[in-house]
C-alpha cells in the first residue's frame, strides 16, 4: 500500500519525509518554519474568536430565562 500513512505538511501541501518530521497540534509540517508559521496563524484565529465571543455575550445571557 503505496502512500498509506504518507503526511503532508498542512502548509504549504509539500510531502513530509520523515526524518524531518516536524509536528504541532498532532499535524504535519516540512519544515520548523512552516510549523510555526501554523502555530503563529492558529493564535491569529483564538484572538479572533476570543474577541467575537466578547462581542456574542449579551446574546448568551438572554438564554436560560424561561424555565417554568
Ligand atoms: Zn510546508
Amino acid at each position: 500500500m503505496f502512500g498509506f500513512g504518507k503526511k503532508y505538511c498542512v502548509v504549504c501541501g509539500k510531502e513530509v519525509e520523515e526524518n524531518k518530521n516536524n509536528v504541532r497540534f498532532g499535524k504535519n509540517f516540512c519544515s520548523e518554519e512552516h510549523a510555526e508559521k501554523y502555530v503563529a496563524e492558529q493564535k491569529k484565529i483564538e484572538n479572533l474568536e476570543k474577541q467575537m465571543t466578547m462581542d456574542n455575550k449579551p446574546q448568551r445571557t438572554q438564554r436560560g430565562g424561561g424555565c417554568c
